[in-house]
């Protein structure tokens, strides 16, 4: 299922442009638009789910691809080795903006711990 107004959504659909690097049958990856590290790449369902909130056991299969494709892009991009993070933020106090689940897949960069 899709949403009109979500932004992800418009992506999949191409109505809003991307620098897509990897597209599965249920997956989508692209640029993030506001790069904060060397490497910043979302993955989506291309289904809509609004957040990890949503998950139920139905959706463990298509999470773990998430997971999986993360890793995947970790070392087509070279950060493999170096490390990275893979982030879902979910809900208000989790700083997600987008309200279509995404993984953010970063990287180049030493990464600080705890995040703000
Ligand atoms: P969140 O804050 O929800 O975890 O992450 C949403 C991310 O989506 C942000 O890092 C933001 O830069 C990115 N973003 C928002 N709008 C667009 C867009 O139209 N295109 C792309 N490629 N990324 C977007
Ligand atoms: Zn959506």
């Amino acid at each position: 299922m899709n949403s009109l107004d979500c932004i992800f959504c418009k992506i999949t659909r191409g109505e809003i442009p991307a620098k897509v690097v990897h597209e599965t049958e249920d997956l989508m990856a692209f640029f993030d638009i506001n790069q904060i590290a060397p490497v910043h790449i979302l993955v989506i369902t291309k289904n809509h789910i609004t957040s990890v909130n949503d998950l139920t056991l139905e959706n463990a299969s298509l999470i773990g691809q998430m997971v999986l494709l993360g890793k995947q892009l970790a070392k087509e991009h070279h950060i493999e080795e170096s490390g990275f993070r893979l982030v879902m933020n979910t809900g208000k106090h989790g700083g997600q903006s987008v309200f279509h689940i995404h993984l953010h897949v970063m990287g180049g960069r030493q990464m600080s711990w705890p995040p703000g």
